[in-house]
């Protein structure tokens, strides 16, 4: 937990510091220069799929849930006149605690070894962010400004707004949202505002995030591949997706050595495919 200050009145704004290791990744985001920023939205796609994962989970065995009925979806927004891009889900979404716990610390191991790999002053080579999840964090490489509105599935949780520029600190402050689920809307800097264009949104979803197994849909429009890649017929899958899915699920940077993709009805209705990779751990 961030340490805050007692006399904090959880109804108005407050300004919360960063923990100083998340400072730290958010000044090496922020300054440096990268060739695969793209990968920020492959990260709040994975965060939005996770939570709508966490949700469906809860509800097998607890139906006292803010809009058990909603449906599970991930949806994007984009605007180039705003320069903004927006990802909302329907996930199990963030009380006001968890988000100053889970958007003002670094617990996520992939980003406390990226800050070992690049030290404040070096240069980070392109493929390190590609390689390393760096998380939510990942945003302020194209952002100049976040804003996550979240409503807890847990009924008596008000919604709260977070929200940070890239600086020191970030502020939390309540919400009128109602429905369950995570907003995350990123006010984007003028030299990423390709990233407010549908077209590009829809190439990164494809070539990082086409796996994702809940509906990602943009406008009116599904983005994201229909039916995983298992429960296909094998001879219908072409070669190259089967590469394209082992990538996108290890993020490993080479293509895998071969493999294996089972698929039966009869006697029992098993879906498998297993990978071989090319290079040992
Ligand atoms: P990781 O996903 O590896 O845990 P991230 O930096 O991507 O690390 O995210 C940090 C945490 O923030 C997540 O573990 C999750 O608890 C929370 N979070 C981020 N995005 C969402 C979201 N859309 N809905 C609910 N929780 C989220
Ligand atoms: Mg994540």
């Amino acid at each position: 937990m961030v340490d805050e200050p007692e006399t904090l009145n959880e109804e108005t704004p407050s300004s919360v510091p960063f923990r100083a290791e998340v400072k730290q990744l958010l000044y090496i985001l922020a300054h440096s220069l990268y060739a695969e920023r793209e990968i920020f939205l492959r990260e709040l796609l994975s965060n939005a799929s996770d939570a709508l994962n966490r949700v469906q989970f809860e509800m097998l065995t607890n139906r006292d849930v803010v809009d058990p009925e909603a449906e599970l979806l991930i949806t994007i927004d984009v605007n180039k006149d705003d320069r903004t891009l927006t990802i909302r889900d329907t996930g199990i979404g963030m009380t006001r605690d968890e988000m100053i716990e889970n958007l003002g610390t670094i617990a996520q191991s992939s980003a406390r070894a990226f800050l070992q790999k690049t030290g404040k002053d070096q240069p980070i080579s392109s493929d390190i962010i590609g390689q390393f999840g760096v998380g939510f964090y990942s945003v302020f490489m194209v952002a100049d400004r976040v804003t996550v509105i979240s409503r807890s599935h847990r009924p008596d949780e008000p919604a709260h707004q977070w929200e940070a520029t890239g600086e020191d600190t970030f502020t939390i402050s309540p919400s009128e949202k109602q429905e369950r689920g995570t907003i995350v809307q990123l006010h984007l800097k003028e030299d990423a505002k390709e990233f407010a264009e549908p077209w590009r949104v829809e190439q990164i979803i494809k070539r990082h995030s086409n796996f994702v197994a809940f509906p990602i849909s943009m406008g009116e429009r599904r983005i994201n591949q229909e039916q995983a890649l298992w429960r296909q017929a094998p001879r219908q899958v072409e070669a190259d997706k089967y590469a394209d899915f082992y990538q996108q699920l290890t993020l490993d940077s080479e293509k895998p050595l071969l493999h294996v993709h089972l698929s039966t009805d009869v006697p029992l209705d098993l879906h498998a495919v297993l990978f071989i990779p090319s290079r040992r751990e």
